[in-house]
């Protein structure tokens, strides 16, 4: 059977991830969190204490950073390990959220977690979700999604996930969060958030979570059978 690269982009908080797991889990495919790897970048420097905002001191610790996912054989997820130490919980905190999209606008850090997201691409059969995955990461992705959700819903799903991981914020903190990374990921200079010209658009808001996945996986089906 032929196996595709599938390239999922939106707005914070849409089930961008949620979806893209079950879907590579139904398909067999390799799924890749680009997020966490911005995260990931973001906690090793907050640990650090570098300033954030100071794209020079930014630079200067990337080549003290690797980044893996491996799969956890108890739930069968993969996890995100910053130089060779998981930090899944870690970099799912509100102190890595209210920084990650400072250090995502920088033209560095992109490029390095670029050239690693197409090097991890280069076999198909992937499922990656982002903000500049089709447009930029895998502009060759077979088949493109750009999900969207009205915001109250999506602060309202990020609350209850937070909640069920021991974090408890309100809705106001998370919808300013959320609303705050939409507006620097949507423009900065450096790959801003943008739907690709092909992409399909999900709007999740009255979808119910099997029923956004069951929509990319439908579709996705009809190419991995196409002749
Ligand atoms: O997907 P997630 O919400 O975990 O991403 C965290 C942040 O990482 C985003 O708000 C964005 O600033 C950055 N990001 C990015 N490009 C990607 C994935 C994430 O700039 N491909």
């Amino acid at each position: 059977m032929k196996k595709i690269n599938i390239a999922i982009d939106g707005f914070s908080a849409c089930g961008k991830s949620t979806t893209a797991k079950r879907v590579a889990t139904a398909l067999g495919y390799v799924y890749i969190d680009s997020g966490a790897m911005y995260r990931a970048v973001t906690l090793y420097l907050l640990d650090k204490e570098v300033d954030v905002l100071n794209q020079k001191k930014v630079v200067e610790h990337l080549d003290d950073i690797e980044i893996d996912f491996n799969l956890n054989k108890n739930s069968n997820v993969c996890e995100t390990y910053l130089n060779g130490v998981n930090v899944e919980d870690k970099i799912r905190t509100f102190r890595v959220a209210s920084k990650v999209s400072y250090v995502s606008t920088f033209k560095e850090v992109r490029e390095k977690l670029v050239a690693w997201q197409r090097q991890m691409s280069l076999k198909k059969g992937v499922v990656m979700d982002g903000r500049d995955i089709g447009t930029v990461v895998l502009p060759h992705a077979d088949i493109k999604f750009f999900m969207t959700a009205d915001i109250e819903v999506r602060s309202e799903r990020r609350k209850i996930e937070l909640e069920r991981s021991g974090k408890k914020l309100s809705l106001e903190e998370i919808k300013t969060n959320l609303q705050e990374r939409d507006r620097i990921d949507t423009t900065r200079s450096e790959s801003p958030l943008r739907k690709a010209a092909e992409a399909i658009e999900i709007d999740t808001t009255h979808l119910t979570f099997d029923q956004q996945v069951q929509k990319v996986i439908d579709l996705a089906e009809g190419l991995i059978h196409e002749d």
